[in-house]
């Protein structure tokens, strides 16, 4: 199956045409400054989802997600929370580890942090400083903006026009306000590593140019991450690498936009955010993965309570109807292919059409239950437990509401049938009625009596 994705730097839809039939992907993951919020979240799921269907059309796929656990905020954050910097960056790192687990994110094939690479970003500066790109001052290196003509080919943008907006900052040692830091010399009481250029730590773009192709090598596959990183961050890695060794850098760009609140970009910085946490305290995971995946990962989007809480009643429409499926078919069958699905999902990733296919199967399921034939029940569940699978909702059931709460719920239910056969019907009423206060119902159907969530 030929799977399409939109490139950034070409502008246009392009396929996937991975060697040896691995994808390798490169994600920008989290700056760990502060603990991770819904709008990291997004890119994550959408990475998640979209591996698995990669896999699923016969691909490997090799993930590597970075942790940029130095960095300018890092230290920031830690001075004025009076921690140490690497204690500061564990811990937000576990949370984020937390919260996706806790959201059925498979770990990438490499999770790579930063200060666990300096070598290889220190080997990268000297690449550049030696093909004349960028130049060391009082113990800072800077990448030489002028000096590579194709700068802005991935933002679009022009270094003219860039220079409108930016404010000579007399503090610093650059030649051109446009150059940007590949090294910094470390100041009183900074960490540092030592480097030709005397002690100092990486600038951030360097570091996901010098570990992606680290793990992936040159002309990897797909370089993704949130649309926020075009410029200059993605436009940085590209220029670093591709000025010190004149190859292609990776052979496709792929963007996740923003999930805003209240019409603004979340942002750790300004605290504008909804930690990732309290929305999982909230809700279940499957359902911020459908809000995530019901829209296109191209288009910006919102989180909102309303919009979490219509995801919400639309996951309960899904796990209602594979309830009753589960106690009018003997056996669970996942199909191996489900051709207009897996044809939406090869179109540029169009979960919001995939989504709105699942739905369709919901229907058309529920319709088959009401005519109580089984075989076309069959493969509209079968079809269904594949398009689940794909797009990684698992487990269906609540985590907590394992086989032990389907246990006592079976009792409870085998309790009110005794109590009705000894005609203590008054009883049996008032069990009913407790029952549905604590938002359970009691449903009397061909094979017993069996009692679910409202
Ligand atoms: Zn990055």
């Amino acid at each position: 199956m030929q799977v399409e994705i939109y490139d950034t730097l070409s502008r246009k839809r392009r396929p996937l045409e991975p060697e040896n039939n691995t994808v390798r992907i490169y994600h920008c993951g989290m700056t760990v400054q502060a603990r991770p919020h819904v709008g990291h979240l997004r890119g994550y799921i959408v990475m998640d989802a979209f591996r698995r269907f990669l896999r699923h059309t016969g691909y490997e796929v090799k993930l590597v997600q970075n942790i940029t656990d130095i960095d300018d905020k890092v230290i920031e954050k830690s001075r004025a929370e009076g921690i140490d910097w690497r204690m500061l960056a564990e811990r937000n790192t576990r949370e984020l580890l937390d919260v996706t687990a806790a959201l059925n994110i498979e770990p990438p094939t490499v999770m790579s942090r930063a200060t666990q690479h300096i070598e290889e970003i220190i080997d990268l500066v000297k690449k550049i400083i030696d093909a004349g790109h960028a130049y060391e001052a009082s113990g800072d290196v800077y990448f030489d903006v002028r000096s590579y003509p194709k700068y802005g080919k991935l933002s679009g943008k022009n270094v003219d026009d860039l220079m409108e907006g930016v404010r000579k900052d007399v503090a610093d040692n650059k030649r051109d306000p446009l150059d940007f830091a590949l090294w910094k010399a470390a100041k009183e009481g900074e960490p540092f590593w030592h480097s030709p250029w005397g002690r100092g730590r990486p600038g951030w773009h360097i570091e996901c140019s010098a570990m992606s192709t680290h793990y992936l090598g040159l002309g990897f596959d797909l370089h993704a991450g949130g649309e926020d990183l075009v410029f200059p961050h993605h436009e940085n890695e590209i220029a670093q690498y591709e000025s010190a060794t004149g190859k292609p850098f990776a052979k496709a760009w792929m963007h996740v936009e923003m999930l805003n609140l209240r019409g603004e970009k979340m942002s750790k910085s300004t605290g504008h955010v909804v930690l990732a946490k309290e929305v999982l305290e909230r809700y279940e995971a499957n359902v911020l993965r459908l809000y995530t995946l019901r829209i296109h990962y191209r288009a910006q989007t919102e989180y909102t309570m309303d919009g979490m809480d219509e995801a919400r009643s639309a996951w309960e429409r899904i796990t209602n109807f594979l309830a009753e499926v589960k106690s009018a078919l003997t056996e669970r069958s996942v199909a191996t292919s489900y051709p207009e699905f897996e044809a939406a999902l090869a179109d540029d990733f169009n979960t919001p059409k995939a989504v709105g296919l699942i739905f369709d199967l919901v229907r058309d399921g529920n319709e088959a239950l009401a005519e109580g034939g089984t075989e076309n029940l069959a493969d509209i569940s079968s079809k269904l437990n594949l398009g689940l699978k794909l797009l990684g909702f698992e487990p269906l059931e609540k985590q907590d509401s394992s086989d032990e709460l389907d246990k006592i719920l079976a009792l409870v239910a085998d309790f009110r049938a005794e109590l009705r056969a000894a005609k203590a019907f008054e009883w049996a009423d008032k069990l009913r009625a407790m029952l549905a206060e604590s938002g359970l119902e009691i449903k009397d159907t061909k094979d017993g009596t069996r009692i679910r969530f409202k």
